[in-house]
């Protein structure tokens, strides 16, 4: 399925209907455990002599076609899938990374991710210092002797910034660290980070790419490339206990990521995807191609209505003239900035609040990149742990809202803007 182009690849890759007697769509392998052919063929599964599978929290068929459809359309090597975006960030890191470790992380991050880096890592001796990554000459500064990893989002939530992902990237290899990129908001449809040197790429699937808000997901893609025996990751190279004396690196080379975040994410960890949800999440790939230029194009609409309205003081959407990040985004995203994008209101948090009690169509909840468009008010909910500074650095602000553009008529969504906006337009 290789050679083929990433619209295809949505809905072919890593399924054959010949090895599922003939079923167009992908089974649901909906089952905890396989039966062994007998003691030898368990034995050989264990020791990895053989592939095939053994237990759902490690892999299942349905689950498998779930990653290598999502490692093509990244052009990684593999992939695997957990139950959630933060299960695929927190296995991640707890796969690369032991106590006395540290990382350079974007300080624009989803407030989720921003207090595992924050506080539930540093409880188990991994620290990170967050830095303002629109320069990359910041996160040169902030590498120690002891960091490990340098961590963004592509399209950070909700300050909606693009970096400068090569220059990223470049600084990240000359200190021999991985890059790992958080690219929910972009998906590979509108950006393939690994083409730009991304070398871990992690998704929350129950965004854009599931697109109908029904089941949560995550995965992480291995570009493949990151040399694990350059001396910083003793793990890969030395026999591990784990695993009967394996060591990664001679067994597996630059597959050696992967098996370890499987044996240690899935194996360890638990956080496996319920075979379900992959298919569902299967199912909304098969259109996120077509759904993200219609999140772009109505975002990229209602961006340039809230810029010229006479209530609202800025907004944050990277494809818009006065964006900061324009120039940017036409390098990195010539083909959408995605739906999300977020606004500050003259009338501060009162009219932030008027507008998030008040407004029709849209739904309120703590969400992205479903198929209706969604609002909410990240200060006192999806950012609420961080400090008023913290915040600030995120660039998020008491009068500033999120939106995810859905696929309803642009005209509607707008129109809905514009009803309440006229009710906090005296506030200003
Ligand atoms: N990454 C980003 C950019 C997100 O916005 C979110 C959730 O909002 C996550 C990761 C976490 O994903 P999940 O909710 O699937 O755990």
């Amino acid at each position: 399925m290789s050679n083929f182009n990433q619209n295809t690849n949505a809905l072919h890759a890593g399924y054959n209907p010949s090895e599922s007697k003939g079923s167009r769509a992908v089974p649901v392998h909906q089952t905890s455990s396989y039966v062994f052919e007998n003691n030898q063929h368990a034995r050989d599964l264990f020791s990895l002599a053989k592939s095939g599978y053994i237990y759902t929290r490690l892999n299942n068929p349905t689950n498998d076609v779930l990653e290598q459809r999502i490692a093509s359309l990244d052009g990684g090597i593999g992939a695997v899938s957990f139950t959630s975006g933060t299960s695929a960030i927190s296995s991640t890191l707890l796969t690369l990374l032991k106590a006395g470790d540290h990382i350079v992380a974007s300080q624009s991050l989803y407030g989720g991710t921003y207090n595992l880096l924050k506080v539930t890592l540093p409880r188990l001796g991994i620290t990170t210092t967050f830095v303002d990554a629109d320069n990359p000459e910041n996160i040169q500064a902030a590498v120690k002797e002891n960091t490990r990893a340098v961590y963004i989002e592509s399209i950070g939530n909700p300050k909606i910034d693009v970096l400068d992902y090569k220059a990223i990237a470049d600084v990240a290899h000359a200190n021999s660290l991985p890059l790992i990129v958080d690219n929910t908001v972009a998906t590979p449809f509108l950006l393939k980070p690994i083409d730009f040197g991304a070398d871990i790429v992690i998704y929350s699937l129950t965004k854009f790419l599931g697109g109908h808000g029904k089941a949560l997901g995550g995965i992480v893609v291995d570009a493949g490339k990151f040399n694990w025996a350059n001396g910083k990751f003793p793990e890969f190279t030395e026999p591990s206990a784990g695993y009967h004396g394996l060591v990664y690196w001679d067994a597996l080379a630059e597959a050696s990521f992967l098996a370890k975040l499987r044996i240690e994410g899935l194996r360890d960890l638990g956080g496996s995807l319920s075979p379900h949800n992959a298919s569902e999440l299967l199912l909304g790939i098969e259109t996120a191609s077509l759904r993200l230029q219609q999140h772009s194009n109505s975002a990229l609409k209602v961006a340039k209505y809230l810029e010229q309205h006479e209530a609202v003081d800025s907004v944050n959407y990277a494809g818009l003239e006065s964006s900061p990040y324009k120039a940017l985004s036409d390098t990195y995203l010539p083909n959408g900035q995605s739906g999300v994008l977020s606004f500050r209101l003259k009338g501060g948090y009162e009219a932030a609040e008027t507008i998030v009690d008040q407004i029709e169509l849209f739904s309120h909840l703590a969400n992205i990149g479903d198929s209706r468009s969604l609002i909410i008010h990240p200060a006192g909910t999806t950012h609420s742990q961080l400090t008023e500074q913290e915040q600030a650095s995120t660039g998020i602000y008491p009068n500033l809202l999120r939106l995810s553009i859905g696929l309803e008529d642009p005209q509607d969504i707008i129109q809905a803007l514009e009803r309440v906006l006229e009710k906090v337009v005296a506030t200003v």
